[in-house]
C-alpha cells in the first residue's frame, strides 16, 4: 500500500469518511470495498454507500474480477484518472513548459515556449496567462475540465502568501503574486512552489522516486536547486525554501554569485557558468569543436554546443563536464553523509550530458563519502527529464482533490 496519505481537511464526519474512502481507492486501488473497510476501519455498509456515490459522480469506476482464492467474484474499484485534468507548468526565467495531464500523470497535451528575459514582469505574466489559455482552448475552452493549475518557478516561494521572488536570475523584478493573477484569470485553483521541489514531487509520484522513502532531486539549470524527499514526503523546511543546494560554497576564491556570496556551487557548475567557462577558454586560445559550431562567434556559444562537442570527444567540453561533475560530486558527498538518501536523481539540463557528468560525480563519491551511506545510495539521471517539474507542479492540486473530493 502506498504511503502517500492525503491531508484530510473535511468539515463534517461524512466528508471525512468520503475523503478516507476516496484516498484508499486513489492511492491503493484497484481495491475491493471489503479491503477499504479493513484498512479504514469504516463499516462495510458505510464504505459501500460512499463508493456508490463516488461512482455515480464518475470519480471512481469498477470492474468485476474473480478473486484469486477461487471465491465469489467481487467488484474492484479504481480511480477514474480522466475525471478531470490538471495543468502543470515549469516557469523558468526564459521558458515555460506546460503539461496538461490526467490524474495519473499521463500527458494529454503540452507546450514549451521560450522568451527573452527582457520581456519584464508584465510581459512574463501576460505570456504565461496566454500559454495557459492556449492549453485550455485545446480542450474546448472548458475550464470545468480542469482541477487547477500548478506552477513550479525557478525562485523562492513564500508559503505564507505564495508570492514568488523570481530572483536571482531575473534581477530587479521584485516579487510577483503569480497565484492571484492566474486564479483571477481562470477561476481555477492554483498552487505555486519552487521548480526543484516540484520536480522531486514529480519523481515521487511518476518517476524513479516512486516507492522510495528518502531521495534527492538535483536540478541543474541556470541555478542549481534541489528537492528533498524524506520519509516519503517532500521536505520544505521552515520557510519553505529548503534545498538551495546551489548556494553551498565550494571555492572561497571563486566567482561572485547572484546571491552575493563567493564561489557558490552554481557559479561553477550551472548551465550559464559552463557556457561562460567555455567562452573564456576559447577566448584564451584553447582550440575546440565548440568554436567551429559557433562559426568563431564566441557570443553565440550555447550549452547545446557544449553537449554536442562532448559527444564528439572534444577535449574542452570533456574537461568542462568532468570538472562540473567533480564540483557537483563534492556537494553530493556532503548530502550523502548528512542525509543518507537511497537515491539521488540528477535532472534539469544536465540530463543531456550523458554519462560523463554522472561518472565524474560517482568517482568523487567513491573516494570521499563515508562507506556505509555511500554503498546505500544510487546516483541516476531523471527519466522524466524536462517533464519532472511540470508534472510535479500539479501534484498538490491532485492531493487537495483527493483530500476533499466532495468540493469538485
Ligand atoms: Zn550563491
Amino acid at each position: 500500500m502506498k504511503r502517500i496519505s492525503p491531508s484530510i481537511r473535511a468539515t463534517s464526519l461524512s466528508q471525512h469518511n468520503t475523503s478516507v474512502v476516496f484516498a484508499n481507492i486513489f492511492y491503493n486501488g484497484p481495491i475491493t470495498q471489503r479491503e477499504i473497510s479493513r484498512i479504514s476501519g469504516l463499516s462495510f455498509t458505510t464504505v459501500a454507500s460512499i463508493v456508490s456515490g463516488l461512482e455515480k459522480r464518475g470519480v471512481v469506476e469498477h470492474s468485476t474480477e474473480s478473486s484469486t482464492n477461487g471465491g465469489r467474484p467481487s467488484a474492484i474499484y479504481r480511480r477514474n484518472s480522466t475525471y478531470r485534468y490538471v495543468i502543470g507548468i515549469e516557469a523558468q526565467h526564459d521558458r515555460f513548459r506546460l503539461i496538461v495531464s490526467d490524474l495519473a500523470g499521463h500527458t494529454i497535451s503540452q507546450s514549451t515556449t521560450s522568451f527573452d528575459k527582457r520581456i519584464g514582469k508584465e510581459g512574463f505574466l501576460e505570456l504565461l496567462l496566454r500559454q495557459i489559455r492556449d492549453q485550455i482552448d485545446i480542450h474546448k475552452g472548458d475550464t470545468n475540465r480542469f482541477l487547477g493549475v500548478g506552477i513550479g518557478v525557478g525562485g523562492l516561494v513564500n508559503p505564507k502568501d505564495d508570492t514568488v521572488s523570481i530572483l536571482p536570475h531575473l534581477p530587479n523584478w521584485g516579487s510577483i503574486s503569480l497565484r492571484e493573477s492566474v486564479e483571477r484569470e481562470f477561476q481555477l485553483k492554483v498552487s505555486i512552489q519552487n521548480n526543484s521541489a516540484a520536480a522531486a514531487l514529480g519523481e515521487l509520484w511518476y518517476g524513479l522516486g516512486r516507492g522510495k522513502k528518502n531521495f534527492l532531486f538535483i536540478n541543474v539549470r541556470d541555478g542549481i536547486g534541489m528537492g528533498i524527499v524524506l520519509n516519503g514526503e517532500l521536505y520544505r523546511g521552515t520557510t519553505g525554501t529548503a534545498g538551495e543546494f546551489g548556494h553551498i560554497t565550494v571555492d572561497d576564491r571563486g566567482p561572485v554569485c547572484t546571491c552575493g556570496n563567493v564561489g557558490c556551487l552554481e557559479t561553477l557548475t550551472s548551465v550559464p557558468a559552463l557556457v561562460q567557462s567555455a567562452k573564456n577558454l576559447i577566448a584564451d586560445g584553447v582550440t575546440s569543436a565548440i568554436n567551429d559550431m559557433s562559426n568563431g562567434d564566441n557570443d553565440s556559444v550555447t550549452f547545446q554546443m557544449l553537449v554536442d562537442a562532448s559527444k564528439q570527444g572534444d577535449k574542452l567540453a570533456y574537461k568542462l563536464f568532468t570538472d562540473a561533475g567533480r564540483y557537483l560530486g563534492e556537494g553530493v558527498v556532503s548530502l550523502v553523509n548528512l542525509l543518507n538518501p537511497e537515491l539521488i536523481i540528477i535532472g534539469g539540463d544536465f540530463v543531456q550530458t550523458g554519462q560523463l557528468v554522472l561518472e565524474s560525480i560517482k568517482d568523487v563519491l567513491i573516494r570521499q563519502a563515508l562507506e556505509l551511506p555511500r554503498k546505500a545510495v544510487e546516483v541516476v539521471f531523471s527519466e522524466l527529464g524536462e517533464n519532472a517539474s511540470a508534472l510535479g507542479s500539479a501534484v498538490p492540486i491532485i492531493q487537495e482533490f483527493v483530500a476533499s473530493p466532495v468540493s469538485v
